[in-house]
């Protein structure tokens, strides 16, 4: 059913998919076509069950069709779709969101550098829309970006980006003006003197930087400690902007996503604007930008920066937002952390039981496997690794009934509803797996 299913699409759509990474591009054989998915389970169009690690990439913290967010979700829909006009729940999800971005500062009280959202419907769009409004608050062109970060498809961000770019070995894309990617300055990821440098030569028409939270779309490659922290110093030293990615990490690894966890480092740092995507959605299109007043009200209407969106504000996205941001409580991270633990404990185990060499990255409860003894530190070091080792492991993996992320380069992600029975079925999956990946 699923060969016929993608033949069929592969006529209907490009590729048969409507994201590249969904093809099984890099590990091979055929994309499982899926139904249904609850809790920790997806279902395919054959009636197999797969315990999931990707999570729709992120969004199910709480596991598929968690019964408050369907729930919520039905509620909204029975009042209408979609208005096009201003809603009640629009302003209570940019609450929620400015809550929850809470730290301790340097002075011991607590910031909140989230004061204003604007919400949108992609992740592209948010750090699209960001990097203009960083562009229009300056007056400023350039932009930094790390080599393997990925902050979605809009021109200026294809240039050495990760996830499907990275799987698929692209340098960029194609259809992307040169005079539009000379915008972007791609710099080593973890290399603060790269970024001095840049600012020593251009730093006046240097609008800002644009950085993942933790790197997770070329596997997770965490910064180093105080790399974040020091990316917002250079960039406000010298006029610019630091625009933290947290499309990803955020509201997942914390309360308050990356830019939370960095609080066990020292104080605060001040991002001027953070981007937001997957969980504040809870599966629905959203994502958001927000940060401090005076560089978010620079946007349309009550400044020059233009956006809009006919289905931003989505009352029924909404709805799903705010009871996945609800449910997403103390406890949920704490048992987010623990799985993560165990989980990437048991594939470690197996990998050194026969012998693979490789290296667990983690941030927070993110994590993927590097196959390399060397701990990595950039994209470089990334891509240098056995990359061959993981379609066999990925496929022994499918064949025992556990879905993986399709690609070495992608984060591997838990949620609140990985059981004992989950567990289970990857801890009998891993040594035929382990085998598969030494033997490859
Ligand atoms: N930024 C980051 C860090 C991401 O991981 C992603 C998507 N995985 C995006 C931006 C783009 O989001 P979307 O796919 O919703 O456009």
């Amino acid at each position: 059913m699923n060969e016929e299913l993608f033949a069929r699409a592969k006529q209907a759509i490009p590729g048969g998919v409507n994201s590249p990474v969904r093809a099984f591009g890099s590990v091979g054989g055929t994309p499982r076509f899926l139904v249904k998915a609850s809790g920790p389970y997806v279902y395919d169009a054959d009636g197999n069950e797969y315990v999931d690690l990707v999570a729709s990439w992120g969004p199910a913290i709480l596991g598929h069709a968690d019964p408050a967010v369907v729930t919520a979700v039905q509620d909204a829909a029975a009042l209408g779709l979609s208005f096009g006009a201003s809603t009640p729940s629009e302003t209570q999800l940019a609450e929620l969101v400015e809550r929850r971005i809470v730290g301790a500062g340097p002075d011991g009280g607590s910031i909140r550098p989230v004061e204003r959202l604007r919400l949108v419907s992609t992740g592209t769009e948010a750090t699209m829309t960001a990097i203009r409004l960083a562009r229009g608050f300056t007056g400023r062109d350039l932009f930094i970006k790390f080599a393997g970060h990925y902050h979605g498809h809009s021109d200026g961000l294809l240039a050495a980006a990760g996830s499907g770019v990275a799987t698929l070995a692209l340098p960029g894309s194609a259809g992307v003006p040169a005079a539009i990617a000379a915008q972007t300055l791609v710099l080593p990821y973890n290399d603060l003197d790269a970024v001095r440098t840049a600012f020593a030569e251009r730093g006046d028409e240097i609008a800002g930087i644009i950085v993942e939270a933790a790197a997770a779309n070329m596997g997770v490659l965490p910064p180093l400690p105080g790399f974040n922290a020091a990316l917002a110093e250079i960039a406000h030293e010298n006029g610019a902007l630091l625009i933290l990615d947290e499309v990803l990490t955020g509201f997942r690894v914390s309360a308050a996503g990356y830019w939370g966890l960095s609080t066990n480092e020292g104080p605060a740092y001040q991002p001027d604007l953070f981007t937001f995507g997957k969980i504040i959605g809870g599966g629905m299109p959203v994502a958001a930008l927000g940060g401090r007043a005076a560089v978010m009200d620079y946007l349309a209407p009550a400044g020059p920066v233009y956006q809009a969106g006919t289905l931003s504000g989505n009352p029924v996205a909404m709805a799903a937002g705010i009871a996945t941001l609800e449910g997403a409580t103390a406890e949920v991270y704490a048992k987010l952390d623990a799985t993560a633990d165990t989980f990437s404990s048991a594939v470690s185990q197996a990998l050194t039981a026969e012998g693979v060499a490789h290296t667990v990255q983690r941030a927070g409860n993110l994590f993927s496997f590097a196959f390399t003894s060397e701990t990595p530190r950039d994209y470089a070091d990334m891509q240098a690794q056995d990359t061959w080792r993981y379609p066999p492991f990925f496929h022994a993996m499918l064949d025992a009934g556990v879905s993986l992320p399709p690609s070495v380069f992608e984060a591997w992600f838990v949620t609140a509803a990985h059981d004992e029975r989950a567990l289970g079925r990857i801890v009998d999956a891993l040594p035929a797996a382990a085998r598969a990946a030494a033997s490859a």
